[in-house]
């Protein structure tokens, strides 16, 4: 066990948790020459972003724009996302995809420029992809880049409690069955969402870690910071329905931008495949309601989603993971097709923040799955490890100025 006394007890800028926000926060406060302290409850690479398959979304086509891009995303969210914090994130997302380069992301090419695929709800392809395992590419890089920056990763240490007495902040954190305390200056909430704590209580699938609790924004909540969208939690319309060892997982959307068709019980197609998120799940889940589904051999609810249109070429190139999954699990989703069905993937809403990831509370901070407001209520593919990465830099930096 770790000693709890290899826990720093002050900090200029405390940041909780070791995903893509937490990441891009803890080094863009530590770059500012604040001293910088990241906790995280699992290990450190425990997180939703490590298991980020599809991509990242940023404007960089000839034929697109960062103002193409934030239409694309109001309108996915049936015009409820907050639009200063929108024209940001697309804003800065050609930068934040050059500086993931600049730490080492390499993302997917073909010919001269990116692999750019459509994804649901967009106008154009703007999705770039690390084969299919971005997220762990992201996640891996901002790792190596905190390393290097010097500042470390306290895993097994969980934020319980928190306090701001005189105008500064106490974190309790327990670390493996011990209690320690941190005195913060400003403190960056970067734990994600709680999508694995709801579908425990609801007893169904979700494609989340189990670090996906919720606790921390219910304790930024009990100090007095507003939320907004936290009913609305979002469905991967394609979590894998058969076989076992593949229930729950996210089968990347790529592979309907690549070609996979969505197919009910008597064969036929009953929604655009590139969809908004939310539509394609509804339609998904109407189908089965409505008697034109199918049922998994352990009685489950599915349709098709026909990967057999994919070509072998491009399906090696771009769903390489995906493909050794199923294979693995004796199924070729090249020779065909597999069940799905939606899954419990993302919590819209959380924590309101300003355009530097300011909550409503003085000297409080929040980016990533914890916020609300990027996405409104429904998210399109892709706009997360953005918003981790624009967002978690901007309030790592913004909180180590307010901290000084
Ligand atoms: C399977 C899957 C596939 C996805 N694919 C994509 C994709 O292709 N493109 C895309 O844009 N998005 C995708 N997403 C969504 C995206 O990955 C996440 O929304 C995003 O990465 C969340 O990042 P985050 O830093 O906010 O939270 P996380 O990455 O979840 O990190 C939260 C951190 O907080 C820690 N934590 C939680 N509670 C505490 C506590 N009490 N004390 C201390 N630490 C705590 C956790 O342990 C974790 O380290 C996917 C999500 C999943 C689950």
């Amino acid at each position: 066990m770790r000693p709890v006394s290899s826990l720093p007890t002050r900090a200029d800028v405390l940041v909780v948790g070791s995903g893509g926000a937490g990441l891009a926060a803890a080094w863009a406060a530590s770059r500012e020459g604040a001293r910088t302290v990241l906790i995280t409850k699992g290990s450190p690479a425990s997180c939703n972003t490590g298991k980020a398959q599809g991509g990242i979304q940023a404007a960089i086509g000839g034929d697109d724009s960062p103002e193409q891009h934030a239409a694309d995303v109001y309108r996915s969210s049936h015009d409820t996302a907050d639009m200063e914090l929108v024209s940001v994130l697309t804003g800065e997302a050609p930068e934040a995809i050059a500086w993931l380069e600049q730490l080492g992301v390499e993302f997917s090419r073909e010919g001269d420029g990116y692999r750019l695929a459509r994804c649901g709800g967009a106008s154009t392809r703007r999705l770039l992809q690390v084969g299919d395992r971005t997220g762990h590419a992201i996640a891996h890089a901002l790792r190596g880049a905190l390393a290097a920056e010097g500042v470390e990763i306290h895993g097994h240490a969980a934020l319980t409690a928190f306090a701001k007495p005189n105008g500064h902040f106490t974190a309790t954190v327990d670390c493996e069955g011990q209690t320690a305390t941190i005195a913060a200056g400003t403190v960056v909430l970067a734990a994600g969402g709680r999508c694995y704590a709801e579908a425990s209580r609801r007893g169904v699938l979700t494609t989340n870690q189990p670090g996906a609790t919720g606790e921390v924004a219910a304790l930024a909540r009990e100090l007095g910071a507003a939320a907004r969208d936290e009913d609305s939690l979002q469905h991967h319309p394609n979590g894998g329905a058969w076989p076992p060892p593949l229930q729950g997982y996210s089968i990347p959307e790529t592979t309907r931008s690549y070609g996979a068709l969505l197919v009910n019980g008597k064969g036929e197609r009953f929604i655009d495949e590139l969809a908004p998120r939310d539509t394609v799940a509804e339609a998904i889940v109407k189908e089965c309601d409505e008697g034109r589904g199918l049922t998994t051999p352990d009685g489950r609810p599915a349709v098709l989603l026909d990967t057999t249109q994919i070509e072998a070429e491009v399906a090696d190139q771009v769903l390489p993971y995906m493909m050794r999954r199923y294979r693995h699990a004796g199924i070729d989703p090249l020779t065909e097709p597999i069940l799905t069905y939606p899954v419990l993937h993302y919590q819209n809403g959380g924590l309101v923040i300003d355009r530097d990831g300011r909550t409503t509370v003085e000297g409080l901070f929040a980016a990533g799955e914890i916020t609300g407001g990027v996405h409104g209520r429904n998210r399109m593919m892709g706009n997360s490890l953005l918003d981790c990465t624009v967002f978690g830099r901007r309030a790592g930096r913004a909180a180590a100025a307010d901290a000084r």
